[in-house]
């Protein structure tokens, strides 16, 4: 299986009730290796352009004004299908529809505050890392 790399975000929820720890044991369990991380706010503007993607959906202000409602965590993850084993470990979008054990099944709030993102592709992961991660903070 192919060694990936893969963006994850511990969403505004999630830092809010103290469970960057809690998210980042169990990226771990599930065999994924935290390479780079850093805690930021993100701005309106680097908000909507890292979702510009979603700017057509209904949700698409709401979830501009979730992300920025409280520091994020901003993680490079590492592992074999590292893309695909972080979408396992998250659960589905809707926490009410995630899988007993999922990080959103376990810790989310709602569909919108969902506590992790990660990157669906490794194409968007490429895109994704190199929105918040110069390659000099990337320690594989
Ligand atoms: P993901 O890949 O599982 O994160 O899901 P999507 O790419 O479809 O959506 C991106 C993010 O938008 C989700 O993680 C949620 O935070 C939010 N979101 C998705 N669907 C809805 C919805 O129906 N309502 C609201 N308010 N937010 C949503």
């Amino acid at each position: 299986m192919p060694i990936e790399r893969t963006l994850s975000i511990i969403k505004p929820d999630a830092t809010r009730r103290n469970l960057t720890g809690r998210v980042n044991a169990m990226l771990e369990a599930a065999g994924l290796r935290i390479i780079a991380q850093k805690r930021l706010h993100l701005t309106t503007a680097q908000a909507e352009a890292f979702y510009a993607v979603h700017a057509a959906r209904p949700f698409y202000r709401d979830l501009v004004t979730f992300m920025t409602s409280g520091p994020v965590v901003a993680q490079v993850l590492e592992g074999e299908n590292a893309v695909a084993r972080n979408r396992e470990a998250m659960g589905a979008t809707d926490p009410a529809k995630a899988a007993p054990g999922t990080i959103r099944k376990e810790l989310a709030e709602s569909i919108e505050a969902n506590s992790v993102h990660g990157s669906d592709s490794a194409e968007n992961a490429a895109v994704e890392i190199a929105f918040f991660f110069a390659g000099i903070e990337i320690t594989g």
